[in-house]
């Protein structure tokens, strides 16, 4: 018998390493298809990939896509991983079996930067040469065979987008073909190289090292300037002293420590990129840097990117809105199924007013997701996304992001759902959270019914200069106030709870490249299993309990309005009353407030509930809710109870508030826990409420509150 550990520990670990945009991802998914699965980190919101790899003799491998990085010279959270992992001892995963370094053909000398550590730590590696056809246009001849030569590391050619090479590639895998490892093949300054080869030999025989970890610690020790790092280490003092007296020598002889080791690698990678390869020059502008001319020129580069997103959102708009009907008729039809085959009863409208209706209106929004999502890959893979952060980088750096938070903010005009996952391209950890944590302030579709309606209702329809309705023009404002308030709170986060050093964006502009279907499509396949996971889960209990709180406990023979008003949801709505009437609102509208958690657009149903009330008092004249609005009477003052006052707090409110909790699920996911989550609401809550009591009180005194 062998046990359930040991059939685990058998099963190798396999990890992918690289540069950014050096095709790990492409060649993981070209490894894996579609036996993979997405998640976070633990504690820290860096993606962790895994994926289950299959041979020809049915054993498997577990691979792993680690987060880009250049070196092990950690300088950003996710290298820290990548580096953690690889060094061993990390809380994040294993220590892997093999290692599959992407290295980017058409950036060879850049790329074998993080080779050469891999090849000083001894870990076994397969280097997969990736985007030969890119190097192959640009004039670039490589050598595998010599560069397998020089390396000492077995070198399979790939084109990740064709496919080219994953067969080989995955032989390579099965066969791990092991080469002799070289020992450190770069070489230092004499004086250097016997500084560090004494300094090796201590470390083994006093700390019991071995010796690519002596090596990796040593260059490390000697290289670093920091003496805080040696107060804390647990190097015995005499080591630590040696390595004081090292330091001091070599600043004594004025040797650039930091430099000194960057540049002797790059020396012998310069000589295995002249053995390895041939470079043919061309002569003209390539037709890369001719189109660049034009993307990111300082003009058109921004009418061209508007037009883009223009276009973009107008088809997200337009082509989702009818799949988006599609799904709402199929769940009304799944809910009068239901109707008709099941008993009246508690169950039946748990299921049907509680369950479904919860969960369609979430899932409703699928279609804009998809759609978004597919034209974020199309843009992220033709290498257009980065041209795109380059323009935007200069305002958003006023507010101390950068341009990768803008089509994440620009999305959530959409959804904040989508923004949110959208956020994943932004490495910065710190960027990363920020920008999740003010994407809902952006307006999203979902405030659209409730602005609508109450603008139809109290904004006169009057024209403004002649030609712009003052109704388009309030929308308007409500819009760019929800950007506003997003900057001013992303500068306040990244000034406050997220200060730290500002992040050094390296812009690369990748060359154009023909986007790949296949990654797109599995791209858009995992966000929605996100996506309906969590409608499948949260969103459902969430919404049980809230048709629980709006139809109990149950008043016999009563009108569905009547039901709400005593129902836990309408109590609730009279004891909120107190907290809500400095901002003008009164019980009936604290019934909508409630309701609306889930989904800001419930906040018109729930109205439409609340004032059918009235239709039995009147004389049978059926009122559009628009009409109740205006028309509602307080009983007390005898005056009306929405005014145009009234509407601007509460589009005011509804500007600012969460009201969504299919955002707090996502943040929930996306940050891994309930930490940050809360954070949000907590300061939107403050933020809606603050804002709109200023809102109400300066109407009062411009007397637009009568
Ligand atoms: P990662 O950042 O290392 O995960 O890189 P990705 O896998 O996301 O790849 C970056 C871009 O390069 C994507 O647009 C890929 O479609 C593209 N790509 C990957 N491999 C190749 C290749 O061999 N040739 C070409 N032309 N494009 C590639
Ligand atoms: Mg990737």
């Amino acid at each position: 018998m062998i046990s359930a550990v040991e059939i685990q520990s058998r099963i190798r670990q396999i990890a992918i390493i690289g540069n950014p945009n050096s095709g790990k991802t492409t060649l993981f998914n070209a490894l894996t298809g579609l036996r993979q699965k997405v998640g976070n980190y633990p504690g820290v919101t860096v993606e962790k990939k895994e994926g289950q790899l299959c041979f020809h003799d049915g054993t498997e491998a577990v691979l792993v896509d680690l987060p880009g990085t250049y070196s092990f010279t950690p300088s950003s959270p996710d290298e820290q991983i990548a580096t953690d992992i690889l060094l061993g001892g990390s809380r994040y995963s294993n220590m892997p079996d093999l290692l599959i370094c992407t290295v980017d053909a058409s950036n060879l000398e850049r790329n074998l930067y993080l080779v050469s550590q891999i090849i000083d730590r001894q870990i076994p590696a397969i280097v997969a040469l990736n985007m030969m056809d890119v190097a192959e246009e640009s004039g670039i001849r490589i050598d595998p065979m010599v560069l397998e030569e020089e390396l000492g590391v077995q070198v399979i050619p790939t084109i990740g987008t064709t496919g080219m090479g994953i067969k080989e590639l995955k032989q390579a895998i099965a066969d791990n073909r092991h080469i002799p490892w070289r020992i450190r093949s770069w070489q230092l300054p004499a004086i250097v190289e016997e500084e560090l080869d004494e300094l090796v030999n201590l470390l083994e025989q006093r700390v019991d090292f071995d010796r690519p970890s002596a090596l990796l610690e040593a260059v490390q020790l000697l290289s670093t300037n920091n003496g805080h790092t040696l107060h804390h280490s647990p190097l015995p003092p005499d080591v630590l002293d040696h390595v004081r007296k090292d330091r001091e020598r070599l600043d004594f002889m004025e040797i650039d420590r930091q430099s000194v080791f960057v540049e002797s690698r790059y020396r012998w990678i310069k000589q295995v990129c002249r053995a390895a390869s041939k470079t043919t020059v061309r002569s003209g502008i390539p037709l890369n840097d001719r189109i660049d001319r034009l993307m990111v020129h300082r003009i058109w580069g921004y009418v061209i990117f508007l037009g883009m997103m223009g276009i973009v959102f107008q088809s997200v708009f337009t082509w989702a809105a009818l799949p988006m009907e599609w799904i709402g008729a199929g769940f009304d039809e799944v809910g009068t199924v239901i109707t008709t085959l099941m008993p009246p009863g508690e169950l039946r409208e748990l299921i049907v007013n509680g369950g479904l209706a919860g969960v369609s209106a979430v899932v409703t929004f699928l279609p804009q997701i998809l759609f978004l999502f597919f034209f974020l890959g199309l843009l992220e893979d033709t290498g257009y996304m980065s041209r795109a952060a380059f323009i935007m980088d200069r305002l958003m750096s006023k507010v101390g992001l950068h341009g990768k938070s803008f089509v994440p903010l620009l999305s959530s005009f959409a959804c904040a759902i989508p923004g949110i996952m959208a956020t994943r391209t932004i490495e910065n950890p710190r960027d990363r959270l920020v920008t999740m944590l003010v994407a809902p302030l952006m307006s999203c579709s979902a405030r659209l019914p409730v602005y609508t309606l109450l603008i139809a209702a109290f904004v006169p329809s009057t024209m403004v200069l002649g030609f712009l309705s003052l109704s388009g023009l309030v929308l308007l404002v409500l819009y760019l106030l929800g950007m506003a308030a997003a900057l001013t709170m992303a500068w306040l986060f990244k000034n406050t709870l997220l200060k730290g050093p500002p992040s050094i964006f390296i812009m690369e502009l990748p060359p154009y490249r023909r986007p790949s279907l296949r990654s797109i499509c599995l791209q858009m396949w995992e966000r929605s299993k996100i996506f309906l996971r969590e409608a499948g889960t949260f969103i459902l209990g969430v919404s049980i309990v809230l048709w629980f709180l709006a139809s109990h406990p149950r008043v016999e023979g009563a009108s569905p309005a009547e039901q709400l008003k005593h129902s836990f949801a309408g109590q609730a709505g009279r004891l909120i009353e107190p907290v809500i009437k400095p901002l003008g609102f009164d019980w009936k509208i604290g019934i909508g407030l409630i309701a609306s958690v889930l989904q800001r657009e419930v906040f018109v149903s729930t109205m439409g509930t609340v004032y059918n009330i009235q239709d039995s008092n009147d004389d049978g004249v059926s009122l559009s809710l628009k009409e109740h609005l205006q028309q509602d009477i307080d009983p007390e003052s005898g005056e009306p109870s929405f005014t145009l006052l009234t509407a601007l707090c509460l589009m005011v409110y509804y500007m600012l508030a969460m009201q969504c909790l299919s955002t707090v699920a996502i943040m929930h996911r996306e940050t891994n826990g309930w930490k940050w989550p809360l954070i949000q609401i907590a300061y939107m809550t403050l933020l809606a409420y603050g804002a709109t009591f200023l809102v109400y009180r300066a109407g009062l005194l411009l007397g637009i509150g009568a």
